[in-house]
């Protein structure tokens, strides 16, 4: 008789997510008068920039045309894509990246969620509380987390590490040596970002533990400070032992166009095994590329007025996130992440958890936030506000928040 993956059986339910939705959903039912604004959601709002536009009608027109048409695009990416981003994200910036290091994919979610497959199930997995909850998610379906305690919202066999307020919301080094280490920086859900020493702490103990980090680099468009890495591959060594994964989501508004990419450098090696094979060949079984017209209008954000086009856009969210933090600290709120990331981590005050802020905020300043406890336990004490809402929607939030 068929059976069932069991592992998906020990997964929690995304329990406080779909409470919030359900939550937000009721109260809207209750109080239809009420305005409700929402910055829980991690989804960019502007429309796609006039050169990725006019890529796309280009790319249409030519799939209307015998000569140009094309069909199942090359699993990796096309030549195109990849060496622009080989050039522009990587080389600009010191990195020697090739365009054959490069695989192009339909987002960073499912790179995220499938890069643990070429990994022996024996491997222990570390991940940063809070966390983006596929990393974890994706390896408990596979079996590699043990059992799930309901009680610490924690799995037995996945070493957390805690990003608090007293470690500036970064990992420290574990005591207990993982094999594989997620890290996302700029961070999501608390929007710290790592300065490139730390950074290069993270690949120097890799290369001397015999780990491999899978850097999530969703996020990096958005960095506006000095010395924090864009990319892993700014650090010494990290082609030895370190993936990146990238997304063009964030960085142009391609969340509903789908578009990212995976590094996968020739030098990595597992047990003598290259990891770019074994990704080559993962990619090559069960992925039949990304659209060709997407992929055009991927390398049109690389162009001069992609450019200039995707980083205003950029600026224009950041702007929300200074106006965030700028008037809720004016109102003694403690506000952390918001200048290198689109999110801001917020202390819930006068001693309530994230959870009993967010239902304040819903009732009585009719503004969504996201509570901290649906990344992990260290998110407890906090909501996650975005920063892709609307200009006049989130001033307003803003004054809503400051007038409880
Ligand atoms: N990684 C992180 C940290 C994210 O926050 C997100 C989206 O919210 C993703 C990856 C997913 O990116 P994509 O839209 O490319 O799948």
């Amino acid at each position: 008789m068929v059976k069932v993956n069991e592992h998906y059986l020990e997964l929690p339910g995304n329990y406080l997510f779909s409470v919030v939705a359900d939550r937000v959903r009721t109260f809207q039912e209750e109080h239809p008068e009420a305005k409700i604004i929402r910055l829980g959601i991690g989804d960019v709002t502007l429309p796609l920039v006039p050169a990725v536009i006019e890529a796309l009608h280009q790319a249409v027109s030519e799939m209307g045309n015998e000569e140009t048409f094309r069909g199942y695009a090359p699993d990796r990416g096309y030549a195109f894509l990849r060496e622009t981003i080989a050039e522009c994200d990587y080389r600009r910036r010191g990195c020697s990246i090739s365009p054959e290091e490069i695989f192009i994919s339909d987002g960073a979610k499912c790179d995220c969620g499938n890069i643990q497959e070429i990994f022996s199930i024996r491997n222990r997995i570390a991940v940063c509380d809070p966390v983006y909850p596929v990393y974890v998610d994706s390896n408990a379906m596979a079996g590699r987390t043990g059992q799930y305690d309901p009680e610490t919202g924690k799995w037995s066999d996945v070493i957390y590490m805690p990003c608090t307020e007293g470690t500036g919301f970064l990992p420290e080094l574990p005591g207990k040596i993982p094999d594989l280490i997620y890290l996302c920086f700029p961070n999501n859900p608390t929007g710290a970002a790592m300065p490139k020493e730390r950074l290069q702490e993270w690949v120097d103990y890799a290369i001397q533990n015999g780990s491999v980090i899978l850097f999530d680099a969703a996020y990096e468009a958005y960095i506006r400070e000095e010395g924090i890495p864009h990319s892993i591959y700014e650090c010494r060594g990290a082609k030895t032992c370190a993936i990146e994964m990238r997304s063009f989501s964030k960085t142009a508004g391609f969340t509903g166009l789908r578009l990212g990419y995976t590094v996968v450098p020739e030098e990595l090696k597992i047990q003598g095994v290259k990891a770019a094979d074994l990704w080559a060949r993962r990619h090559g079984t069960k992925y039949n590329g990304a659209p060709y017209i997407v992929q055009r209008a991927g390398e049109a954000v690389y162009s001069s007025p992609g450019r200039e086009q995707v980083k205003k856009q950029i600026r224009y969210y950041m702007d929300n996130a200074s106006l965030i933090r700028q008037g809720l600290s004016e109102a003694g709120y403690e506000v952390f992440g918001g200048v290198n990331a689109p999110y801001i981590w917020l202390k819930a005050p006068r001693g309530m958890n994230g959870t009993a802020f967010f239902e304040q905020l819903l009732q009585e300043a009719h503004v969504v936030g996201t509570p901290g406890s649906g990344f992990g336990p260290s998110g407890e004490l906090f909501l996650r506000l975005t920063a892709f809402g609307n200009r006049e929607k989130t001033r307003e939030a803003v004054e809503r928040i400051r007038n409880l």
